[in-house]
């Protein structure tokens, strides 16, 4: 749980998903317009999120690989419910950056150390196309389209609950 935690949450939180690329200088590779494309609306979404969650931010940092950071600020007075819905933005983001750049292996990882949200049964199958992961258990109780599948985002916000229940037993 600890290594996850430090995985996917810790780093978007301070640093920044677009870092990596950023560093990267060599500009002979062609730019994918799409992973482009998907970075700028995956920075919109968390300023969208973080004005509307505290209407005092202020004006987002103008380097975007700064927006997470500036979220995680803000995250940190607001009420229990947004900052969980925070928490899975940035985690969900993560596993989406990782899909679209061809992480499939971060992804799988990830998938395969989650209960099934409907069966808890451990071991999430991950596929890649069309980005879902599948419970492996047949006789799983669904629901899900297709049965038994989830997609990131659910896999996101069932992990943040999760965590944050077994941290409330643990108290
Ligand atoms: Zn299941």
């Amino acid at each position: 749980m600890r290594l996850i935690e430090t995985e996917f949450i810790t780093p978007r939180r301070t640093g920044d998903p677009l870092g990596r690329r950023a560093t990267t200088s060599a500009p002979a590779a062609p730019v994918n317009l799409g992973i482009l494309d998907h970075m700028a609306a995956s920075v919109n979404e968390v300023v969208d999120f973080t004005r509307a969650a505290t209407p005092d931010a202020g004006p987002p940092p103008a380097k975007a690989s700064a927006v997470y950071a500036w979220m995680a600020d803000h995250a940190e007075h607001l009420a229990e419910e947004k900052r969980r819905d925070a928490e899975v933005l940035v985690l969900r983001q993560g596993l989406e950056h990782a899909a679209a750049m061809g992480e499939e292996d971060t992804v799988r990882h990830f998938a395969r150390q989650q209960p099934c949200p409907n069966c808890r049964c451990y071991g999430l199958f991950w596929r890649p196309t069309p980005r879902l992961a599948a419970c492996v258990n047949r006789k799983c109780p669904g629901p899900g389209r297709p049965a038994r599948t989830f997609t990131l985002a659910q896999l996101a916000r069932h992990h943040v609950e999760a965590r944050e229940s077994l941290a409330r037993r643990a108290t």
